[in-house]
């Protein structure tokens, strides 16, 4: 197939402005470059003076954008750009993060990302010693402190504080919208989660059987492979917790985290950041700098990156076509079929950890996040036993409880740098990447292709359909285009059931 070719799109701003886009990137770049590296390979004491510059960094790029003399000449020359136009567009969404922005003090901004830097380092020693009390009086202060700064805006409503956050991680969603949503998972789901964990379930010895971390590094070199990356634009690294960072257009990091008796860890979780990374360097390239790149929605992103995660890497033709290399490595694997892998890679089981989940009971560990946001944003928090409430949460929702912090409130990075708002966005983008799979569905036929090795053909739909319009659309919209209708979360729900249904021979 020819390949179409996007790059044609050319922006046209005015000098002073592109000096400012260019000017943002460069601090961004820096930024970036200075986080994957803390992340991943800087020594633990450097830590320190490292969050000290992120802070004066992140605050110089910020005061630069929001003075009110810059923030005066764009709203002037938003004005000369004609109606409809791309350039326009753009200029609308900084005015619009603008907004929530412009009034916020200096030092306030620079408190907020001293506090935020500060929190994925006393996060990470938390977690590795397991104890609460050392992440508490930060996330208290975060808290405080995103608060503090949502008030800033015109946009900010004390009495529904969390609406605001929402909306900041997903453009036009709110604690009811999100309250309906769940609420259809749940309707939907919660019989067939029990059902499930009251069958019989495959033997899983396969699942556990130590794989040395450098053999399961090497083996991401085939994994990226099948999923063709670009490896002259693509970076894999390793860290605590899997994440993806955008250095430029030509440049992204992702990481992954390997455990010697969990092989299928590493493998989901690489294909769930490529599935970021791939959104990121198919968008328009004329897109690079611009806001149509920062105003990506975070459940447009999840989209994303679950599409790859589930529709990809949790079907049967992926597990065929890397069963053979899986048996030319690893003797394990020497007597087991595509058929059993696909079960046991599919397993589904209430559970601790929200990022080994299963596709199934996933958007339980996502209500659960969501209900003690609630809690903590509107005040209604006690600091101190929110590990408590943590755990009864998820005795209420899956039946089983952490023992400790680290399985339990411990487990994910996002309220240690501020990401009060995001964890939802992870099941409202599951859900839209299924309504987006069937419409994928409808014009290619990706399992076919996966089995021949043709993951490109997909990265090509991806990219024409979805991808290259980056930010300069909202994934509802693109949803809608795509499918031919509103968004639905019965078709996230359908498509459970019937994965599920078949799996577990569920038909009476
Ligand atoms: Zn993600």
């Amino acid at each position: 197939m020819e390949k179409q070719n996007h790059s044609e799109t050319e922006l046209h701003f005015a000098p002073f402005y592109q000096q400012l886009l260019d000017t943002l990137a460069a601090y961004s770049l820096a930024l970036n470059t200075m986080y994957v590296d803390q992340y991943t390979i800087a020594p633990k004491k450097g830590a320190n003076r490292a969050n000290d510059a992120t802070a004066i960094l992140s605050t110089a790029a910020f005061d630069l954008e929001n003075d009110p003399q810059t923030v005066q000449k764009i709203e002037e020359y938003a004005k000369t750009l004609p109606e409809g136009c791309l350039e326009k567009k753009e200029v609308e969404l900084r005015l619009d993060q603008l907004t929530d922005t412009k009034n916020v003090p200096s030092d306030l901004y620079k408190k907020y990302s001293r506090v935020r830097a500060q929190g994925q380092t006393d996060w990470h020693e938390a977690k590795e010693k397991s104890d609460y009390s050392l992440f508490r009086p930060i996330l208290e202060d975060i808290v405080r402190t995103t608060l503090e700064v949502s008030a800033c805006s015109p946009r900010f409503n004390p009495e529904k504080p969390y609406d605001y956050l929402l909306d900041k991680f997903e453009k036009g969603m709110n604690q009811e919208e999100y309250d309906r949503f769940f609420n259809i998972l749940k309707e939907d789901l919660s019989d067939l989660v029990k059902k499930v964990a009251s069958s019989k379930q495959p033997d899983e010895t396969l699942m556990n059987t130590s794989i040395p971390v450098a053999e399961q590094d090497e083996f991401s070199n085939v994994l990226l492979d099948l999923l063709k990356a670009d490896r002259d634009r693509v970076y894999l690294s390793t860290t605590e917790h899997p994440f993806t960072d955008f250095l430029s257009h030509d440049d992204v990091r992702i990481t992954t985290h390997y455990y010697p008796d969990m092989f299928l860890s590493a493998i989901l979780s690489t294909v769930h950041e490529y599935g970021h990374a791939l959104f990121h360097l198919q968008t328009d390239p004329a897109f690079d700098k611009t806001m149509f790149i920062d105003a990506v929605g975070c459940a447009a992103h999840e989209s994303q990156s679950r599409l790859l995660e589930n529709h990809i890497g949790r079907t049967k033709a992926f597990w065929q076509t890397l069963l053979p290399e899986l048996q030319k490595r690893f003797p394990a694997f020497h007597d087991i079929d595509a058929d059993t892998l696909y079960h046991l890679v599919n397993i589904s089981r209430p559970s601790l950890i929200r990022t080994e989940a299963d596709e199934l009971t996933y958007p339980f560990h996502v209500m659960i996040r969501y209900e003690i946001e609630k809690k903590m944003i509107n005040g209604e928090a006690d600091f101190d036993t929110l590990p408590q409430v943590w755990n009864d949460l998820y005795e209420e929702y899956l039946g089983v409880r952490p023992s400790n912090d680290k399985e339990g409130i411990l487990q994910d990075m996002h309220w240690s740098d501020g990401s009060i708002g995001y964890f939802p966005s992870y099941a409202l983008g599951s859900a839209y990447a299924a309504q987006l799979y069937e419409a994928m569905e409808r014009d290619i036929d990706p399992q076919a292709l996966l089995s021949k090795g043709r993951f490109d053909v997909i990265a090509k739909w991806l990219e024409d359909n979805v991808h290259h319009y980056g930010g300069s659309k909202t994934m509802r919209e693109i949803v809608e285009e795509v499918s031919g209708k509103p968004f639905d979360p019965h078709i996230y729900t359908k498509y459970l059931k019937d994965k599920y249904t078949e799996l577990y021979n569920l038909d009476d």
